[in-house]
């Protein structure tokens, strides 16, 4: 029973409510029961009685109604908030059997260079997914955050990735355990095929890039880390040699082709 359902069920009573009562009030009259007369009579009494189902306890009973329609709607409230309800299917345990491919996007930080997905977390080109928030999940669990996500339509990770410039489109398959989503998939364990470079300097926006270099960061969780981008000849010619890589030389370092 969920708020909806008895909302409609309460729009369907009060539509034929002033009919049934409207009946009942004829069949009433009809049979006398407001005849003038002084002497008491059964079709009198019932008529009293509809009177006052129809003023005092109809009311009562439809507000009854509305509350319960609130508080059901109040529990399915708290029931979206502490469950993931962008699952596609009601049931977590009813898992779909499909090939999930999907893109989404990533930072190369560090040295040796790994990946770094938006929420901070490192992985390299093949990972099983492991809980930071409980130790007793095996992700993906379902109202968790855990397991490896990825989109199933690629303009959604090109929309992240035109906010994030600082980051790869990369694309991705998803193995074991999996959760569909709205907009993709959830996973135990994540393979990146491949990077797909960007066209332009991820410094100047303007020049075609030739080589990665590694700029030190700090981020808003004030902790400092290498972030490597592809940079064209010009934004990259003061690094040390230490602090570039060439493209062969990262698709060797994350064991991952570039493209
Ligand atoms: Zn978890
Ligand atoms: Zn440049």
């Amino acid at each position: 029973m969920d708020s909806a359902s008895v909302e409609r069920k309460l729009g369907r009573t009060l539509r034929v409510l002033p009919a049934v009562v409207l009946a009942l009030l004829a069949l009433s009259y009809l049979v006398g029961g407001f005849s003038e007369s002084a002497e008491p009579s059964a079709i009198k009494s019932f008529s009293h009685f509809l009177f006052t189902v129809f003023i005092a306890v109809g009311p009562i009973i439809f507000i009854a109604v509305l509350l319960l329609i609130e508080r059901l709607r109040r529990a399915t409230e708290k029931n979206l908030a502490t469950h993931n309800h962008k699952l596609v299917y009601a049931d977590a345990f009813d898992l779909p059997s499909q090939e999930m491919h999907g893109h989404k996007i990533a930072f190369i930080t560090d040295r040796p260079p790994t990946f770094t997905g938006l929420t901070g977390d490192r992985y390299t080109h093949d990972t099983v997914a492991q809980c930071a928030l409980n130790t007793q999940h095996v992700p993906p669990v379902a109202g968790c955050e855990c397991g490896f996500y990825a989109y199933n339509d690629i303009r959604r990770a090109q929309h992240e990735l035109s906010i994030n410039p600082g980051a790869f489109l990369i694309d991705v398959d998803l193995f074991g355990v999996g959760f569909t989503y709205t907009h993709g998939f959830k996973a135990e364990s994540q393979l990146v095929n491949f990077i797909t470079l960007p066209k332009r300097c991820m410094r100047c926006k303007t020049l075609p890039p030739k080589k990665f270099v590694a700029t030190y960061k700090m981020n808003y969780a004030s902790f400092a880390y290498w972030q490597w981008e592809f940079r064209c000849s010009i934004c990259s010619h003061n690094f040390k040699e230490q602090s570039c890589m060439s493209v062969q030389e990262m698709s060797q370092a994350l064991n991952t082709p570039l493209r």
